[in-house]
């Protein structure tokens, strides 16, 4: 097989499959505890070492505490799936010290594409699918994501809808937020996927208009309410009596039915569970969904105001709203530190909120410097990168177990280091 070629090489001809992998150490946390901070970092210094020997010279880059990323080209995805093994088999070989043989545990996922206009974006989201997949077995999964980015075809989606909720397609990933002052885990947000047997992963920015517009939001809702409610309540019985939050489309504050079922649900569970709504949705009918609101705060649901900022706003509905959080949409935090008017509305909005009574929550929080801006800001939330990808449920528990309160200290990098060069160069 022709070596495998790393970021930054011009795309060599006749190797068009590009592949984003990451490499996640699961047995990091044993690792430190046993020898030391230094030591553990310096180590995965030299796993670092041993991929760059298998893939070329530049190697990985360290996406997070415990994991590594890198890309590489080959001629074929067959020989992607070959650079992997070889990957993995060179983290999983034994590394001696002080005469003591450890090994490192290492669960790998990625994505691969032959088409050179695949969006950055599609591909991490694959390849932290993958790897979310692969966490349970520390297995390696490899996702093939050039059919699904030939484009989504709105009539082909609408079709296959009804049959995929029913048919077990859809699933749902938990991405924690954390209480920075608090120093733990608030809660965390269900973000549904769909893994369309013959496109791959479609995320839920194509298909959620499409189920509103179709009319199979209330079967969609229903079916992610009805999961969350069973990992909030298997959570709890394993002592993780969080608040699990879901997101709620406009077009369902206005439905009676789906109100009456959401709260007769939700209170014979017992389970706790928070929706995340936009304000452009009270606005556009605002008595029935202030009411429709108030009745659903009654049975012990949360309220969330999501993606503030973003689309209509109304201080006179604001404090109207039975709401105990506002999230600052991410476009105000992705750039907080590199903006010079940012800083000032997202400060505004904190205390606002605060005057409101209400948590703020920034989502899309994605390096150290914004989560210290935030901080200083007195911002009492956060969710985004910087703490964790959106993970499966059981990646969720490993992440709750694995010292999640060392990001509010120790220094990360941003996961999906990916530019965006890289995948259009081909
Ligand atoms: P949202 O509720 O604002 O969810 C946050 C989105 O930001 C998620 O995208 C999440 O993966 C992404 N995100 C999280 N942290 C970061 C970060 O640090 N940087 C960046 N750049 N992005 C980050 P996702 O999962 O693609 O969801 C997109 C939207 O789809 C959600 O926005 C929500 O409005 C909608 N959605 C997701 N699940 C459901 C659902 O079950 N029902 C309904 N009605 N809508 C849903
Ligand atoms: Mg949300
Ligand atoms: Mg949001």
């Amino acid at each position: 097989m022709p070596p495998a070629g790393p970021e930054g090489d011009s795309p060599l001809v006749g190797q068009p499959w590009q592949m984003l992998c990451l490499v996640e150490i699961t047995n990091f946390v044993q690792l430190r505890r046993y020898l030391g901070s230094l030591r553990a970092d310096g180590l995965v210094h030299d796993l670092d070492g041993r991929i760059a020997t298998e893939i070329g010279v530049s190697g990985a880059v360290r996406a997070g505490r415990a994991t590594l990323e890198f890309m590489c080209r080959a001629r074929s995805f067959d020989a992607l799936r070959t650079v992997l093994d070889r990957v993995a088999e060179a983290c999983r070989a034994s590394f001696d010290i002080d005469g003591e043989a450890h090994q490192f545990v290492v669960a790998i996922g990625a994505a691969a594409t032959a088409c050179p206009n695949t969006d950055a974006v599609r591909i991490a989201e694959e390849a932290e699918a993958a790897l979310s997949d692969s966490l349970p077995t520390s297995g390696i999964t490899l996702r093939d994501v050039s059919v699904g980015t030939l484009g989504l075809d709105r009539l082909a989606l609408i079709r296959d809808l009804p049959q995929a909720i029913a048919s077990g397609e859809m699933f749902l990933q938990y991405q924690p937020k954390i209480h920075i002052r608090r120093q733990e885990i608030n809660s965390a947000e269900a973000l549904v996927r769909w893994q369309h047997p013959e496109r791959g992963l479609i995320l839920p920015g194509d298909f959620i208009t499409i189920a509103e517009d179709s009319g199979h939001i209330l079967a969609l809702t229903l079916w992610t309410l009805e999961q969350v409610i069973a990992d909030q309540v298997a959570l709890a019985s394993d002592g993780q009596d969080l608040t699990l939050f879901l997101n709620i489309s406009g077009q369902l504050l206005g439905d009676a039915s789906f109100v009456t079922m959401a709260c007769q649900r939700v209170r014979e569970s017992g389970a706790k569970i928070g929706f995340e709504i936009t304000e452009t949705a009270v606005i556009r009918h605002p008595d029935v969904a202030i009411s429709n609101l108030q009745a659903l705060a009654d049975v012990g649901i949360s309220i969330a105001i999501d993606d503030y900022g973003a689309g209509l706003s109304s201080l006179a509905y604001l404090k109207k709203l039975p709401a105990q959080e506002l999230k600052i949409d991410k476009m105000f935090i992705l750039d907080l530190t590199s903006s010079n008017r940012d800083p000032l509305i997202v400060r505004s909005t904190i205390d606002l909120a605060h005057a409101l009574e209400m948590e703020v929550t920034a989502e899309g929080v994605e390096t150290p410097a914004a989560l210290a801006l935030l901080s200083v800001m007195g911002c009492d939330i956060v969710q985004g990168y910087l703490i964790s990808r959106p993970l499966s449920l059981g990646a969720f528990r490993q992440f709750m177990g694995n010292d999640p309160m060392s990001v509010l200290t120790a220094p990360r990098q941003p996961m999906f280091n990916t530019s965006a060069s890289f995948w259009k160069s081909a």
